[in-house]
């Protein structure tokens, strides 16, 4: 209420539907129960040792302690463009084509402001990352939505947007492996909405936060290695998910250079890049071991097997995603998603995401986060079995 009444952009929001879950849960923590929480995305796992150790070395070095380039360092982009080489094949120019972003949070959030007048329209997935459609808003955008439906593999229907939309659309925000559905996209699907986008001169942001946490030797494409995305489109990746380095606020993005240059002329009258020596931690992640990120994948896979099992055996009809580590599961009947979120928090101290708050076509589904160990899966299995659903 205060004084101070909010901007209208802030006032746009959708309602913050986490309010009363907020609630739900200090309450049943205040009867002394231990909640177990598959609700965030946060990876519970350790940042591995040869990246933190690097961050410490460079933390001593004073020309760390400057204002960084808002860029990235030149071994930051260096190191971003033969990891991206090694990874999916595609050639990248450090200079004009990789950014450095303070979380790919950061860059998804701010890339409306460099392309999008008042009028413009974003075409976004729904459910979809909350980011897309409050970017857009913040720069005085429309959002229109995307449905992502299970009869369609929860990928959109290009061809059910109204022509009178695509031709206001200046940009697409796409996510595979996708958060929340856990859906994945093949490189054809990739190709369609490439041509589409190249079609109507609508820029395309992948945002590919999970192209590493992948199982059952699944590898994700990028949409760069589709022949002339780098066209139209530009990539989104994080070391938050592939490295458990969530936060340590550090991401990027890769691509077109004119989009790369549109994004960065907002960052530098905005924020003054990354510290440097978490620059360096990041080199260290991007040119290091890689078969650790194959070690974190193997801990999300029997966890995801462990929960899936037990909650195909409780009745719940649940599949195991290739990728990403959630898990998109339908609700029974009788129950709304927030209903359920409401009932599992007070009857067994279980915390889910209701699909609802990623967006009207989440409603159906709860979000389960695999950042939970397996005794505490274990243990929220034989709470789920006592209950009545
Ligand atoms: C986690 C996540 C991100 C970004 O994470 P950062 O920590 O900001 O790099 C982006 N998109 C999706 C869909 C995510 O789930």
């Amino acid at each position: 209420m205060g004084t101070f009444a909010r901007a209208e952009r802030l006032r746009k929001l959708p309602p913050y539907l986490f309010a009363e879950i907020d609630k739900m849960k200090a309450e049943a923590r205040k009867r002394g129960v231990e909640l177990i929480s598959f609700g965030i995305g946060d990876p519970d796992l350790p940042t591995p040792g040869h990246i933190i150790r690097a961050l410490q070395k460079a933390a001593e070095n004073p020309q760390n302690h400057q204002y960084p380039d808002y860029e990235g360092t030149p071994a930051f982009r260096e190191a971003v463009a033969t990891w991206y080489r090694q990874r999916f094949g595609v050639a990248l120019d450090p200079e004009t084509e990789v950014l450095s972003l303070i979380g790919s949070k950061e860059g998804i959030g701010h890339i409306p402001l460099a392309f999008i007048d008042p009028g413009d329209v974003v075409l976004v997935p729904d459910p979809g990352y909350p980011v897309y459609h409050a970017g857009t808003l913040f720069a005085g955008g429309e959002s229109y939505p995307m449905p992502l439906l299970r009869s369609n593999h929860f990928l959109p229907d290009l061809s059910a947007i109204p022509s009178e939309i695509v031709r206001r659309a200046k940009m697409m925000f796409l996510n595979y492996p996708n958060n929340p559905t856990a859906a994945v996209a093949t490189q054809e699907f990739l190709q369609e909405v490439f041509a589409f986008a190249r079609q109507h001169g609508i820029i395309l942001c992948h945002d590919a936060a999970y192209s590493e946490i992948a199982f059952d030797g699944y590898r994700p494409p990028s949409l760069l290695s589709v022949e002339g995305a780098k066209e139209v489109g530009i990539e989104f990746h994080s070391l938050s998910k592939t490295y458990n380095m969530t936060g340590w606020r550090i991401g990027f993005a890769v691509g077109n250079a004119e989009i790369i240059a549109g994004l960065g002329a907002i960052k530098t009258n905005l924020d003054s890049g990354i510290f440097k020596a978490v620059q360096e931690a990041g080199v260290a992640a991007l040119t290091g071991d890689q078969t650790l990120i194959h070690e974190t994948c193997q801990i999300y896979q029997r966890r995801r097997d462990l929960l899936v099992d037990g909650l195909k055996r409780l009745g719940w009809e649940v599949e195991k995603p290739k990728a990403t580590f959630y898990l998109w599961v339908p609700v029974p009947p009788g129950y709304t998603s927030k209903e359920l979120t409401v009932y599992l928090i007070k009857e067994a101290g279980i915390v889910t995401t209701p699909g609802v708050g990623f967006g009207p076509h989440g409603e159906g589904f709860l979000r389960l986060a695999l950042t939970v160990s397996e005794p505490l899966i274990r243990e929220a299995l034989q709470r789920m079995e006592r209950l009545k659903l």
